[in-house]
């Protein structure tokens, strides 16, 4: 087939005038052959298959029944009448209702004739009813003509309006088949085809519109999905090796003092063997003659900041700099306080510099940053200001990457000629499918192991109905020395009314946690910053026992004599958010608990949420449930990703498909690199085209 054909106007098409290619246009983005090709159906009424009754399910998916009507009756109701039989196969008995047309409706039925209906069934008092089947005698279906599957298009009002129905758009589409006779160039190599006994396009073009049944239909959606995937982990995969290959980063060939005296004479614990690992692993990437770029992943409480320290006390090793830039100011401070602390009497130089830094020490920051004399410069984005320059910036850490843009993070490349090597931290685990596809660019590393003598938080979930109980076991808690956290919700759109919520929940606690025996600290959002900074420090030096806050405190605080952390209206927060405030408790050696608290009203997703909270303190599990309820949209990084613009696979759904293209992928591109051998053209041809195309595919930055 001539390749250029698919690229002709759609108004070419036979059917298609030049109003329809404007609403085509303007509804569903279409303007050529092969964008109709491409906008696959939703989903297929299935007319292969006839269901028996007993095997019908609760979805009110279309289904095809064969039986027959043994009782025929009429039912009054004040809202009117309706005509309903009874209607019956080997396996059982149904409803079939009718509310209009009932007159004519009941001359034509006949009874005890075997019928092929079809239509939604509903479940209703223990029974299925079909409301206005269609139906047809079965005498007559065996001899018409019938199609088997029908296809269901994406459709819109202004569609439907400009007479754009399914039926015309299943006609284009046949059309197009006809003018194109169907045959489309194959885009996956021979090999892959025969390796995954995959269909060819052109087979599976066809059957995604018009499939010849449900098996074909599942053949298609495999070819089709695995090239949509494939593609997307050929560009990453390519995109690291070039990365790997090109650009150069600063070896740190040397282990030398400071690494080695700190590891000897300064480790306040040992290891764990998941730290150990990854620290093996950075140490590799910083010792090649690649750029690092990494992704750390670690739970709440992991221990990701020693890893952080040791990468860059090899980087000092080697006389370069390094920064370690955090998303918030509370959080900044508390790496540069544990930095120092953990560097004890280390001859390091090390600085803060944040958006609260005065003007005059600052100045004497960039001073030092610029003749070397700083060797690592803690900060929030202010590092990342233009004006902050570096002598020679080797390694650039970025805690909670969820916080920061791809923007933000190639702003670090800037600052050099050589890019520092990167190192990104986030305690927000990403499932790893999700990870694979993100960031496939990045190479990944994963502390998937908590600090040994660390109890699980035990969480549990309360009604408000039982407050004073749980107020109760507060008082036990406190009475053994204990602190308290109590969080209210905070969400843009209704501060005001957060804002009131948490004040009154604060004045009953103050009722029933009275002064003197008890003090509370509180801590908002509207609060000057000294006041917060004031209240926190009585909290932190065990000054007040309850810290009643909004979810300011979710990052940043590290008390480990804080052992209960309640989560008031628990129902609003998101599965993420809930894991990273019960990560402020449990942070020392005695039992921590988690409360959630809720009214009694809650949605089927809130109660999935509570419940996955109760049953687990595993942050990859809960990051898969989170992806599963909300799906990608909401996550870090897939706005810009264009994952959700897939035309066909569900980056969800489709987790085992975008596995196996990833394998596929990688093994493809070791064998052949450039993709320069013969019987991977097609591969080549197509790759070529997503480049110039300019499409979905060439998100990463
Ligand atoms: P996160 O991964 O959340 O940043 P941190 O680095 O803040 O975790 O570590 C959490 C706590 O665990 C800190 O108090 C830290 O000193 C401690 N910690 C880290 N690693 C270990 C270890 N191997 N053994 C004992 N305690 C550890
Ligand atoms: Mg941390």
């Amino acid at each position: 087939m001539n390749p250029n054909l698919l690229q002709t106007p759609i108004t070419y098409l036979k059917g298609v005038g030049p109003n329809r290619a404007q609403t085509l246009l303007s509804e569903l983005g279409i303007q050529t052959y092969e964008d109709l090709l491409s906008l696959y159906p939703n989903r297929y009424i299935d007319k292969t298959r006839y269901y028996k009754i007993t095997e019908l399910e609760r979805n009110s998916a279309e289904v095809q029944l064969i039986g027959k009507i043994v009782h025929l009756k009429t039912i009054e109701q004040k809202k009117g009448k309706r005509l309903v039989a009874t209607f019956i196969d080997d396996t059982g008995e149904m409803e079939l209702v009718w509310f209009r047309g009932q007159k004519w409706i009941k001359e034509q039925l006949q009874i005890n004739v075997p019928y092929v209906i079809f239509g939604r069934t509903n479940w209703f008092n223990g029974t299925f009813s079909m409301p206005h089947p269609d139906m047809e005698l079965l005498t007559d279906h065996e001899q018409g003509l019938r199609i088997a599957m029908q296809p269901i298009y994406p459709s819109t009002e202004k569609l439907s309006n400009k007479g754009i129905t399914n039926r015309v758009l299943s006609n284009l589409m046949k059309q197009l088949f006809s003018e194109t006779k169907g045959s489309f160039t194959e885009t996956l190599s021979v090999q892959l085809l025969e390796d995954l006994k995959l269909i060819s396009r052109s087979e599976a073009l066809f059957n995604i519109h018009f499939p010849r049944d449900q098996h074909m239909l599942a053949r298609a959606q495999f070819r089709l999905k695995f090239e949509e995937l494939f593609y997307i982990q050929l560009q990453l995969i390519s995109k690291k090796l070039l990365r790997k290959q090109k650009i150069k980063g600063f070896p740190f060939s040397e282990v030398g003092t400071y690494f080695n005296t700190f590891y000897k004479d300064h480790l306040p614990f040992e290891l764990t063997g998941a730290q150990q690992k990854v620290v093996r692993e950075i140490r590799a990437d910083l010792g090649s003659n690649a750029q690092m770029n990494r992704l750390l992943q670690g739970d709440v409480g992991s221990g990701k900041t020693i890893v952080a320290l040791m990468s860059m006390l090899l980087a000092i090793d080697n006389g370069f700099q390094s920064c370690l830039v955090a998303p918030t100011e509370i959080l900044a401070n508390q790496h540069f306080n544990g930095l120092k602390e953990l560097l004890g009497a280390m001859d390091i130089n090390i600085a803060l510099l944040t958006g609260s830094v005065k003007k005059s020490d600052r100045k004497g920051i960039h001073e030092q940053l610029e003749s070397g004399q700083l060797h690592i410069l803690v900060g929030t984005h202010a590092v990342l200001e233009h004006k902050v320059q570096f002598h020679n910036l080797g390694l650039a850490i970025i805690d909670e990457q969820h916080r920061f843009g791809v923007a933000q993070r190639s702003k670090l490349w800037h600052k050099n000629d050589i890019p520092p090597h990167i190192l990104v931290m986030t305690a927000t685990p990403i499932p790893r499918t999700l990870a694979m596809s993100l960031y496939g660019d990045l190479d990944i590393s994963v502390i998937d192991e908590l600090p040994p003598g660390r109890k699980p938080v035990k969480t549990v979930h309360r009604f408000d109905a039982n407050r004073l109980k749980v107020f109760r076991f507060l008082k036990d808690e406190i009475k053994k020395g204990r602190q308290v956290y109590v969080v209210y919700p905070l969400i843009q759109e209704s501060q005001a009314l957060d804002y009131k919520d948490l004040m009154d929940g604060y004045e009953s606690m103050a009722r029933d946690f009275p002064l003197p025996q008890y003090q509370i600290s509180i801590v908002h959002g509207q609060m000057k910053s000294e006041d917060k900074d004031y209240e926190m420090n009585r909290f932190v030096k065990g000054e007040t026992q309850i810290m009643v806050a909004t979810t300011v405190i979710e990052v940043g605080v590290n008390i480990p004599n804080a052992t209960v952390m309640i989560i008031e209206s628990a129902e609003r927060f998101g599965l993420s958010q809930l894991h990273q405030l019960r990560g402020r408790v449990g942070r020392g050696a005695d039992q921590s608990y988690c409360i959630l608290m809720t009214g009694q009203k809650l949605s089927a997703e809130a109660k999935t949420r509570l419940q996955t909270m109760v049953r687990t303190n595993d942050g990859f599990e809960i990051a898969e449930v989170d992806l599963k309820l909300r799906g990608p949209g909401d996550l870090m990084g897939t706005q810009q990703s264009g994952l959700l613009n897939l035309k066909i696979a569900d980056i969800v759904k489709d987790n085992d498909i975008l596995k196996t293209a990833r394998y596929y992928a990688i093994q493809v591109l070791n064998e052949d690199p450039g993709l320069q051998f013969e019987k991977n053209k097609a591969l080549r041809v197509m790759y070529a085209r997503l480049l110039k195309h300019k499409n979905i595919w060439n998100y990463i930055s």
